[in-house]
């Protein structure tokens, strides 16, 4: 049987960059591998829509999220958490493990943190030093509006600091316009790559409180000595050489296509998969959907986690359950990455197929057609 990978990370890689981690070994300290570090950097930038330098680090997408507190917020200074959903909270954990005080801006799972939530928390606390916020909330399926976080916090001394780990490459992100000061990624979800490369840019306010932190609270993820080896496309560290040389070849798939052209193509899989859905019955969860991936809830009497397992068990289809609270209550869809027209269709039509077995009424099709209109008028 087939099996589809269609979860919001790992998400499928492409067939011609696999075969790049068969090469053989090289050395990293070499004059070769300088000037492919320097390539991918260079391409990273025009997917983040920077001019600020990328900092490539040996770690999942956490990773970022963590070097972006620790080296730019010193201990018990306060920051401002924008939380909408797992994602948002792990902002708030890592503050509570470098002991930053954190102020929380919370909507229930599913809404999303609309931009006057944050102006009134900026207004109540002018010595917050950064905001931390979410573009795509995997775990909800919510987008945030980050060019308008952008806007009001551009205005004040805080830092703006993004987790764009799932929607970076998959809906609209444009880290300088926005006023991003630290952007963070990792390899495995919009990038088409395994897990284990983290990136984030740093502009010019971020490294300016980077450099006032005299005492940054990490050895590995020291940015300031990234910084300092990047002048000579060097890691301080052995870097993760055979990803970075096989994202090169990803990131060529990208920018062959045209960072705008993967939102707008992003953007009709989200709504072929929303239609089809919807005309399932199936009701969207998010508010304010992102188009990185599409979360349905549940009909009445049907369990996400009986639903996933049959999909997968029967038909090779991985999709993703809720988290904690949301298990069993929805469904996730990720269309992020190396993934076409035909896994959404083939998603829809599993999830048909498994809808019809346990007894739900639909009409064989009907989801399928809902997407198949919105892919034919593209
Ligand atoms: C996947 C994801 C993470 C976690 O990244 P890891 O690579 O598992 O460390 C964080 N934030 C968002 C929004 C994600 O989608």
């Amino acid at each position: 049987m087939k099996q589809r990978l269609l979860t919001p990370g790992p998400t499928p890689v492409p067939e011609e960059t696999l075969l790049e981690f068969a090469r053989p070994m090289i050395f990293h300290r070499t004059a070769e591998f300088r000037v492919l570090l320097a390539e991918v950097l260079a391409d990273l930038q025009t997917i983040f829509c920077t001019k600020n330098l990328i900092i490539p680090l040996t770690a999942s997408g956490t990773g970022a999220l963590e070097a972006a507190l620790a080296n730019s917020v010193p201990a018990g200074a306060k920051i401002i958490c924008l939380i909408a959903g797992r994602f948002g909270e792990r902002w708030k954990n890592i503050a509570k493990a470098f002991n930053i005080e954190s102020i929380n801006v919370t909507v229930p799972y599913g809404q999303a943190v609309q931009p006057d939530q944050l102006a009134k928390a900026l207004a109540d606390h002018p010595d917050a030093i950064a905001v931390c916020s979410t573009l795509s909330e995997t775990s909800t399926g919510v987008g945030h509006d980050i060019a308008a976080f952008g806007k009001l916090i551009a205005k004040t001394p805080a830092l703006h600091i993004v987790d764009a780990i799932s929607g970076l490459g998959a809906m609209e992100c444009r880290t300088d316009e926005w006023q991003i000061d630290i952007n963070c990624t990792g390899s495995q979800k919009a990038l088409m790559m395994p897990p284990g490369l983290a990136f984030l840019s740093v502009s010019d306010k971020a490294w300016q409180a980077i450099d006032k932190n005299a005492n940054p609270r990490t050895f590995y993820f020291d940015l300031k000595k990234a910084k300092k080896n990047l002048e000579t496309s060097d890691t301080p560290y052995t870097p993760a050489h055979t990803m970075i040389r096989a994202m090169r070849v990803s990131l060529k798939k990208i920018l062959a296509e045209g960072i705008e052209n993967v939102w707008a193509r992003q953007k009709r899989y989200a709504e072929a998969a929303r239609a089809g859905f919807q005309a399932l019955g199936l009701e969207l969860f998010p508010a304010q959907p992102n188009t990185a991936l599409t979360v349905v809830k549940m009909p009445a009497g049907i369990d996400s986690t009986t639903l996933l397992t049959k999909l997968e068990k029967q038909y090779g289809l991985k999709l993703a359950n809720g988290q904690d609270t949301l298990k069993g209550k929805i469904i996730r869809l990720a269309h992020m990455g190396y993934i076409d027209q035909f896994d959404i269709l083939a998603a829809l039509g599993g999830v048909e197929l498994v809808l019809l077995e346990m007894g739900h009424r639909i009409e064989p099709g009907a989801g399928l057609s809902a997407a198949q209109r919105v892919f034919a008028k593209a």
